[in-house]
């Protein structure tokens, strides 16, 4: 985190010193625009890790930047503004700034907002919940388990569960797993991926007796269905 580049939006010299003197002393680099025609401009030239954005302007609104940089992409925007301006903080995160702060603030909360906004924006993004999904997966541990119950796979075998999770309901040839888990230019054959498409049958059903979730499509590859794993 230490390095992280933030560009701090802010037309009040007290607040913006103050504020740039705790990220500063957290060893986060600030920049720091009174205007948004600077902050845009400096956004093109070089876009910062996050941005802390002000409300109240002296050039117009944050919250019409806070719009463009949702348009434009996943900037991590933390918006500031006056205190009880609700309005404010309602519209802010409808147009999808990431956290919202009201002044009068402390640093230190600040800052620990701050933080949480870069760890946030590091991750890979949570896949999808499932309405009734027997299956928990957690891409970034590589685990998952089904009905609550933890699968004791191996990296391979968890790389086909997600990938055929991912793309349910839908035929994925052989190549295609073996893109997605072992890589294109792996030496991995066909051969490679029916084992391992074995193995990881025998541990869902060890959870689900009787239940195979894995299709197998003659001269095609194989599919999942979590229908039929699931309870009732
Ligand atoms: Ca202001």
């Amino acid at each position: 985190m230490a390095g992280a580049r933030i560009l701090l939006v802010e037309d009040d010299p007290a607040i913006a010193r103050s504020i740039i003197y705790t990220l500063e002393r957290d060893g986060l680099s600030v920049t720091h625009s009174l205007l948004l025609g600077d902050a845009r401009a400096q956004i093109s030239r070089q876009p910062p890790d996050a941005v802390i954005l002000d409300v109240g302007l002296p050039d117009g609104s944050g919250l019409d930047l806070c719009r463009e940089l949702r348009a434009a992409g996943s900037l991590p925007v933390l918006m500031l503004s006056a205190q009880g301006e609700e309005i404010d903080r309602v519209l802010g995160l409808e147009l999808g700034a990431d956290d919202y702060v009201s002044k009068p603030f402390s640093p230190r909360e600040l800052l620990a907002r701050v933080r949480s906004l870069l760890r946030r924006a590091r991750m890979p993004p949570p896949a999808p919940a499932l309405a009734g999904n027997p299956f928990e997966i957690d891409t970034a541990g590589q685990r998952v388990s089904l009905h609550g119950r933890p699968l004791n796979l191996t990296r391979r075998e968890f790389g086909l569960l997600a990938d055929l999770l991912r793309h349910r309901g839908r035929i994925r040839s052989r190549d295609d797993l073996l893109g997605a888990v072992w890589g294109a230019d792996s030496d991995s054959t066909d051969r490679t991926v029916d084992t391992h498409i074995k193995t990881l049958r025998a541990k869902l059903q060890e959870i689900a007796p009787g239940h195979d979730c894995i299709t197998t499509h003659r001269g095609m590859g194989y599919s999942l269905d979590i229908d039929r794993v699931k309870g009732d």
